[in-house]
């Protein structure tokens, strides 16, 4: 079939496979053009790996250091007429790329937060690897099943305590509006922390560190947004923040139990930079929050994609000499350009004056749109988008 994309709201329902794997080379070429790094991991479980961090994290692990990875994801393959999700796509270009390179590569396309799921990682990773000695935690998920209780959570993104009103756009139409959005109830704030939380990272890492899998000195790292102050109440302060402070808290119980049990192991969260990926799409206020950050980041020559980050975060801060360097609070702040002064002050500068009208002039919203389109394999160089191509291609 010829495929094209769908957008529907903030999600694109088709996906180019053509494109997709495009998409992950151009990460590869980039991680491929690092200096190497000195150490780094070598057998590393990503869950969440299929897009966005998860899957740069993984790409930067296997492209830079040769790492042989696990890969942990919950992507719908094609159906009859139908294209299968751009994770799907992106794990068979990776895996493909893998093992032309020689590398160990393999994936589980299923619930990671299930017993099921974690069963068959611990026995795969047992009977191929050994052990691993990183652990990459990268889901975003709208839900989430408790595997002991089997209750269904689902997650909102909403401010907590009272409403919160601010400018948004649609990234689809081009249109600036002001959105009010309502504050959560305590239910959907716990079932936000429930999905989004840490619970599910420790429940991982128990089950890893009791089967005797994870290698002495094992590290691991999930992953939180901090933002600016004009997004604080839909994300910080909202529920998807509250989450995320719980997700702070597992890293200190998780780094406890790594160095205690594993060699001096460590945990730790890193704040990562915004960018546009199909779980930051879905938040009101900050794609438009993103549109102007891409335009001020991009003329100061330091903006980065999620590659970049990653490659950044392994090359200065996990795998770095000296060690990573830490904020008051313990995390690692990939954000730091995000965050500079500068940058924020020109942030605040434009957003109020930010309308439908001035839009293309005042951000970077041309950018967002190719950034997400891309994400979907739409807009890569070199891609014959009216070919006929076939969407249903088995996960390898
Ligand atoms: P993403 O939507 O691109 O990736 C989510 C991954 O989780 C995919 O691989 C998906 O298959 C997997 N997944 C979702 N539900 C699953 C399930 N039940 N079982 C197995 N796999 C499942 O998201 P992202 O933006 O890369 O987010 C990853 C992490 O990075 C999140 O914790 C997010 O909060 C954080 N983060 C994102 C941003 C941003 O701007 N995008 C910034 C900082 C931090």
């Amino acid at each position: 079939m010829v495929i094209k994309p769908k957008v529907r709201g903030f999600v694109c329902v088709t996906a180019h496979p053509a494109g997709c794997a495009a998409h992950v080379q151009e990460w590869i070429a980039h991680v491929k053009s690092q200096p190497p790094l000195a150490r780094g991991p070598k057998k590393v479980l990503v869950i969440g790996s299929s897009t966005g961090y998860g899957l740069a994290s993984r790409v930067t692990a296997a492209f830079g250091p040769g790492a042989a990875t696990l890969g942990i994801f919950f992507e719908r393959p094609s159906e009859e007429g139908r294209t299968a999700t751009p994770g799907w796509y992106n794990t068979i270009a990776f895996t493909k790329a893998a093992h032309a390179a020689g590398l160990y590569a393999k994936n589980i396309n299923g619930d990671a937060f299930s017993a099921d799921i974690k069963r068959q990682a611990l026995d795969l990773i047992r009977a191929d690897l050994g052990q691993v000695d990183l652990v990459i935690y990268s889901l975003a998920s709208p839900r989430r099943t408790h595997p002991v209780t089997g209750a269904v959570h689902k997650s909102v993104l909403k401010p907590v305590g009272q409403s919160y009103t601010n400018k948004t756009v649609d990234t689809d139409k081009g249109i600036v509006s002001t959105i009010t959005i309502e504050p959560a109830n305590e239910q959907e704030i716990a079932d936000t922390t429930t999905v989004m939380g840490g619970e599910d990272w420790e429940m991982w890492m128990q089950a890893l560190s009791e089967a005797k899998l994870l290698a002495p000195g094992a590290q691991s790292v999930a992953y939180s947004y901090i933002g600016p102050e004009v997004t604080w109440a839909i994300y910080k302060n909202g529920t998807i923040g509250l989450a995320k402070n719980d997700l702070e808290r597992a890293a200190r119980n998780i780094d406890s139990l790594l160095k205690l049990h594993h060699g001096g192991g460590r945990a730790c969260i890193s704040v990562n930079k915004a960018l546009v990926t199909q779980a930051s799409s879905a938040i009101p206020v900050v794609p438009l929050y993103i549109s102007i950050l891409y335009k001020i980041m991009k003329a100061k020559g330091t903006h980065e994609g999620c590659i970049e980050q990653m490659q950044r975060l392994f090359a200065t801060q996990l795998y770095a000499p000296t060690g990573p360097k830490f904020d008051a609070a313990g995390r690692i702040r990939v954000d730091d350009w995000e965050m500079r002064p500068e940058v924020q002050s020109a942030v605040k500068e434009i957003w109020p004056g930010t309308t439908t009208e001035n839009l293309a002039e005042l951000t970077d919203i041309a950018g967002y749109r190719s950034e997400f389109m891309k994400l979907f394999g739409f807009g890569l160089p070199g891609i014959d988008y009216e070919a006929d191509t076939e969407p249903h291609v088995p996960i390898i």
